[in-house]
């Protein structure tokens, strides 16, 4: 069996996007389920279009999805540099090669002259194709030119009519036709190589055996075909994997909200549920499953069964996903996911975090079942450590405005002041027992003191709520929610 090998190939132009995300997804899990490796390599030779700290945000991305690459930036690899600014050398050799066998040569049009040749082809109502001017330039001319200082790029030869097949895994042999294509341009005039040309260099140099990536490329691929077959490098398996859309069926961008990793984070997504999601974007396992670890997507994952049908991003169903995660995973892990999100809410310091880890755990586990992000979280949480200074209005309207309900918290603060061991078997039972000699309805007394105590008429559980507060700063809050009701019904 030949060994696999994939690479993801990132274009360090901006933040890792959701559909790159799921791209390097999908190579690692096809390497890992074939004991391969995943390569990361990076596409950084379009100098305009890069962006600063693009790429370590990718890498970060990257790691804390927990999508490791075997070889590439940071880990290093035989088959380095990764990065393709740093592998001019071997596009130019190589280029090179191409032109001493004649299957490449130097272009001196310059871009004014190549969109007159555009303008008058247009004229005449043909498509825009290269003329084929430089074509047969003698090569000791050419180099002569280039010696005295011309500027040229370097194309290659493609033949004028014909076929080319790409075997494709998901979406089969789709034929491109030769007359759609011009000779090739595979090294800029400025030195640079085009995109097609050093990725199949790399994959080639890096052993690829299979190019998984966006439909978005399957155009690109014919050209790719092209080039192998000129350089006489073994052929190499592709697989597209289809877009990701929008809802409406549009590409997916800003205005539909998050699109990177990075603000999927920051909105309180975990990592997991995020991979989670992604593996079900354009792969179905063929059951109802749902939620998968990484071992079972790894196990389970099939590049032949990826759709060629463009998946619709859906955040409520990542949300549930999300929330899933939120309820079952390790607490623990959900406490260190979500003390960031409470430093930044200025809920705790730095110094709380670590001292009081503990109690911050509790607060986790009490809420955590109800919410479906960490920033949801950590305003479900936001009772216990903040005090309450304004209650919810609807709330108001609804639980302080009833007649007599300030003299029911009385009478429940009465109580609660008696207890010894005020944890939630006790508080419960006090407010049974309460209920039953008022002769009410539970939520008379329960929705107005959850109000009290949170300001909110959501919550979790109240005597978990209870629980946690403690004795002294329930009392202190049924006082003041008292205080409130008295003042407002006067
Ligand atoms: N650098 C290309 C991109 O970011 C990668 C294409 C490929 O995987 O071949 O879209």
């Amino acid at each position: 069996m030949n060994t696999v090998r994939v690479r993801f190939a990132p274009s360090p132009t901006g933040y890792l996007h959701i559909g790159g995300a799921r791209t390097a997804l999908f190579n690692w899990l096809f390497a890992r389920q074939n004991q391969g490796k995943l390569v990361l390599r990076i596409e950084d030779t379009d100098t305009e279009r890069l962006k600063e700290d693009s790429i370590s945000q990718i890498l970060s991305s990257m790691r804390w999805l927990g999508i490791e690459w075997d070889e590439g930036p940071e880990t290093g690899g035989p088959c380095g540099p990764y990065y393709q600014s740093k592998r001019l050398d071997l596009y130019r050799e190589e280029a090179e090669r191409l032109i001493q066998e004649g299957k490449a040569y130097y272009c001196f049009c310059t871009p004014t002259e190549l969109e007159e040749v555009r303008v008058s082809q247009h004229q005449a109502g043909e498509a825009f194709r290269y003329n084929g001017k430089c074509r047969d330039l003698l090569l000791s001319i050419a180099q002569k030119r280039i010696a005295e200082g011309e500027k040229a790029v370097i194309r290659l030869r493609i033949p004028a009519s014909g076929q080319v097949k790409v075997k494709d895994l998901v979406h089969g042999e789709v034929k491109f036709s030769l007359d759609q294509f011009d000779d090739l341009v595979i090294m800029k005039s400025n030195g640079m190589p085009t995109y097609n040309f050093a990725c199949v260099v790399d994959d080639h140099a890096m052993a690829i055996s299979h190019v998984i990536r966006a439909e978005e490329h399957l155009s690109n691929t014919p050209k790719q075909v092209l080039l192998y077959e000129a350089l006489g490098y073994e052929p190499i398996q592709f697989a597209h994997v289809a877009m990701i859309l929008a809802p409406d069926r549009s590409k997916l961008s800003k205005r539909h909200g998050a699109t990177s990793v990075e603000e999927f984070r920051d909105q309180g997504f975990l990592a997991p549920a995020i991979v989670n999601y992604l593996t079900l974007l354009g792969w179905s396992p063929g059951s109802d499953q749902e939620i998968f670890t990484p071992a079972e997507s790894m196990d389970k994952f099939q590049l032949d069964k990826v759709s060629k049908k463009a998946a619709i991003y859906d955040t409520k169903k990542l949300t549930w996903i999300n929330g899933q995660y939120l309820n079952s995973m390790n607490l623990d892990d959900v406490t260190r996911e979500t003390i960031p999100f409470f430093l930044r809410k200025g809920l705790v310091t730095e110094e709380q975090a670590a001292e009081q880890y503990d109690t911050i755990r509790a607060v986790v586990s009490v809420v955590r079942d109800r919410v479906k992000t960490l920033v949801e979280l950590t305003e479900a949480a936001e009772y216990y450590f903040k005090d309450v200074t304004e209650y919810e209005e609807k709330g108001q309207r609804k639980y302080f405005s009833s007649p007599g309900v300030a003299e029911l918290l009385r009478k429940a603060h009465e109580r609660l002041e008696q207890l010894e061991v005020f944890d939630v078997k006790h508080t419960e039972e006090t407010y049974q027992i309460l209920i039953e000699e008022l002769g009410i309805k539970a939520g008379e007394l329960i929705h107005p003191t959850r109000l009290a105590l949170t300001g909110r008429t959501v919550s979790p559980g109240l005597f978990d709520v209870m629980a946690l507060l403690g004795k002294d700063r329930c009392l202190a809050r049924l006082k003041q929610a008292i205080s409130f009701i008295l003042q407002i019904s006067i």
